[in-house]
């Protein structure tokens, strides 16, 4: 059976975006792929975290996964730090790939530019994503857009290395929605719903309070045309609406646009707040049941024991390549 490997950094409170670019693709892909979903702890402490906060986030993005309709019947779940082959093998990938190519990473040259004191951990991060990747012989990776190039650099590291040391890796491909691989803040649509902002009325959380949930939809930036048309250059806030609505409800775009001909801003928008209450409303109600249960253990138990046999085995193999110990 083919394989998918993708994880979430337990930081801030996750959003729809992170569900409708990744979470939905977890669920989806899981019927056709052996699946491998972590908790991408380690790549948290990249920025400083509060390890009492950090640890109740591990938890919570557990009890989502599962919430969500992740099963650890068929998916194997596990927390990234407690299986150690990541690391080892990070590092042999850090000795195989250049200073050059890490430093045309976007997301580390935004950080530089913003930051004076940023850790080294933010600009070789993406080396310990590829061998979180390249570890588990991975077919795909389900994942927004933003981290499109670092699935380019784990390809190429790949490529690179079964080049020099023979046939190693799998290369693996990306699995991005075509809607929905970029939910927009909704007070300011030209920015990335994300978790740690500091404008939490434009994001939705996934646990957040239903009644809030309405509220900052029905307040979403808009323009002044009250045509419901999917424009993203002239008209990113209801497009990034239309976006939710088709991600929720499995409509194309067209066909909202024909649904909603007749109908303004108000009226989509209260739609729009339906689908995604009643989605937030079933992983909360789950979530509620799982969070404080035996199943967030024996889920990463479970998780944990298979990842490392898979993990250890590619990481023995690299060793025994690259002439290291005594394998
Ligand atoms: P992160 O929140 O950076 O740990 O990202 C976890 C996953 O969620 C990655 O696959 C991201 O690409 C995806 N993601 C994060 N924010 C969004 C968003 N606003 N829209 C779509 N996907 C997102």
């Amino acid at each position: 059976m083919k394989r998918m490997v993708s994880g979430i950094k337990p930081t801030g409170n996750l959003t729809l975006g992170n569900y409708i670019g990744a979470i939905k693709q977890f669920v989806e892909l899981n019927k056709n792929y052996e699946s491998f979903i972590f908790v991408a702890d380690l790549h948290a402490i990249t920025l400083p975290q509060e390890p009492k906060i950090l640890k109740e986030k591990i938890k919570e993005i557990v009890g989502i996964y599962l919430a969500c309709g992740l099963d650890s019947n068929d998916t194997y779940i596990f927390i990234q730090s407690e299986n150690i082959y990541h690391t080892l093998v990070s590092w042999i990938l850090e000795c195989n790939s250049y200073m050059g190519e890490m430093s045309r990473m976007t997301q580390y040259k935004d950080l530089a530019s913003k930051e004076k004191n940023i850790t080294t951990g933010i600009f070789t991060y993406p080396i310990l994503m590829a061998s979180d990747i390249l570890i588990y012989d991975a077919d795909v990776v389900p994942t927004g857009i933003d981290q499109k190039q670092h699935i380019e650099l784990t390809r190429n590291i790949a490529i690179r290395f079964n080049n020099r040391y023979g046939d190693t890796f799998k290369v693996p491909d990306e699995v991005i929605p075509e809607f929905g691989s970029k939910i927009m803040n909704l007070q300011n649509p030209l920015d990335k719903m994300g978790k740690s902002d500091d404008n939490p009325k434009g994001n939705i959380y996934l646990l957040d309070d239903l009644k809030q949930v309405r509220k900052k939809i029905m307040s979403a930036v808009t323009d002044s045309d009250n045509t419901i048309k999917y424009d993203l250059d002239k008209k990113p806030g209801i497009s990034n609406l239309i976006t939710i609505y088709s991600s929720l409800t499995n409509k194309s775009i067209k066909k909202i646009e024909d649904e909603f001909k007749n109908s303004n801003y108000g009226d989509f928008k209260s739609k729009v707040a339906d689908e995604v209450i009643k989605l937030l409303e079933d992983i909360q109600s789950k979530y509620n049941n799982i969070i404080n249960s035996n199943i967030i253990d024996e889920t990463l138990d479970k998780g944990l024991i298979k990842s490392e046999k898979i993990a250890k085995e590619k990481a023995y193999q690299l060793l025994n390549k690259l002439g290291l110990g005594r394998y």
